[in-house]
């Protein structure tokens, strides 16, 4: 028992196969094997023969199996090893650590931006709705920034639609980095994203803004074809009680970022009744 065990150690398994002489497949000892064993012998442990604590009756699919329903029947027999045989010969082994993997990658997939690695619109939603609801309950302010690249499609004309990508995903990247780890960002398609500001005020959240229009105007982007500068205009808001829904929100923040687009664009609108907050805070700090 104390070899398999420090097999498993040493290869960071959790289960180990157990073959007789002659090669045949005898069982399976897995980590609450070994648990059971100290359990039961906890004075001789390192003598017991495996033989004594393994199962013996494995349960096993095929390659092809499909692998919820192998899922199922690992869940069904509260297992956490799965033998893979060809005819009778064992070809592998898989665990439930495999499947949680699996599903977080998935998941991880579902919710990504495949260009930017951003989130996605859909989970963007999802996150938004949370934050929401997490303003409603406890009211620490919430701002929301929605930001659209100008005249991009002047830039995919001029730079081909692979220039185009590379701006986006550069978009991102100063995204990420201007940004705090828990501020949220997405693209909710196109040339146009979002940011969610969580326990941020009106005024906190404007001068992140600032901050990141003036990176984005400050960047040049090397590529084959020449360097490609670009800029972005943005609408900004705070929640407020009055708020129905997070759709609203959004709804709002993107209204003022129509209006920063027809006045010129390269700029940031904020919520005209929210202005005043913001600036009364940057006046009494400067006082
Ligand atoms: P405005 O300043 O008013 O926002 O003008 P604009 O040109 O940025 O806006 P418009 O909506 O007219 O054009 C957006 C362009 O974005 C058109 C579309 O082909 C391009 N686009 C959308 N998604 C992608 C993408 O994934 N990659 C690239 N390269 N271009 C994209
Ligand atoms: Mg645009
Ligand atoms: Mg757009």
């Amino acid at each position: 028992v104390l070899d398999a065990a420090r097999t498993m150690r040493e290869n960071h398994i959790s289960a180990v196969l157990v073959f007789d002489e002659t090669e045949n497949l005898r069982g399976l000892i897995s980590e609450r094997d070994l648990v059971q064993t100290i359990v039961r012998f906890p004075d001789d442990v390192a003598n017991v023969p495996v033989h004594q604590i393994m199962t013996t009756e494995l349960i096993s699919c095929r390659p092809s199996d499909p692998v919820v329903e192998t899922l199922d029947l690992m869940n069904n027999h509260h297992i956490r090893h799965m033998l893979v045989t060809e005819g009778k010969k064992p070809v592998a082994m898989i665990s439930i650590r495999e499947f949680d993997y699996a599903t977080k990658l998935l998941q991880k997939d579902a919710h990504t931006d495949e260009l930017t690695g951003l989130h996605n619109r859909r989970y963007f939603m999802e996150m938004l709705d949370k934050e929401f609801e997490r303003y409603k309950r406890f009211g620490a302010p919430l701002s929301i920034a929605m930001l659209d690249l100008d005249k991009f499609k002047a830039i995919n004309d001029e730079y081909g639609h692979q220039g185009g990508d590379q701006v986006l995903i550069t978009m991102a990247k100063l995204l990420l980095g201007e940004l705090r780890a828990y501020d949220i960002v997405g693209r909710l398609g196109g040339e146009e994203f979002a940011i969610v500001f969580p326990n941020t005020s009106i005024h906190d959240a404007r001068l992140a803004c600032y901050r990141l229009m003036s990176a984005i105007r400050g960047y040049v982007l090397v590529t084959d074809q020449g360097p490609i500068k670009f800029t972005a205009s943005f609408g900004l808001i705070c929640a407020t009680p009055q708020a129905k829904s997070s759709n609203s929100l959004l709804h709002h923040a993107d209204k003022l970022l129509y209006e920063a687009k027809a006045s010129g664009r390269n700029r940031l609108v904020i919520d005209h009744s929210q202005q005043a907050a913001s600036e009364t805070k940057k006046e009494a700090q400067k006082g």
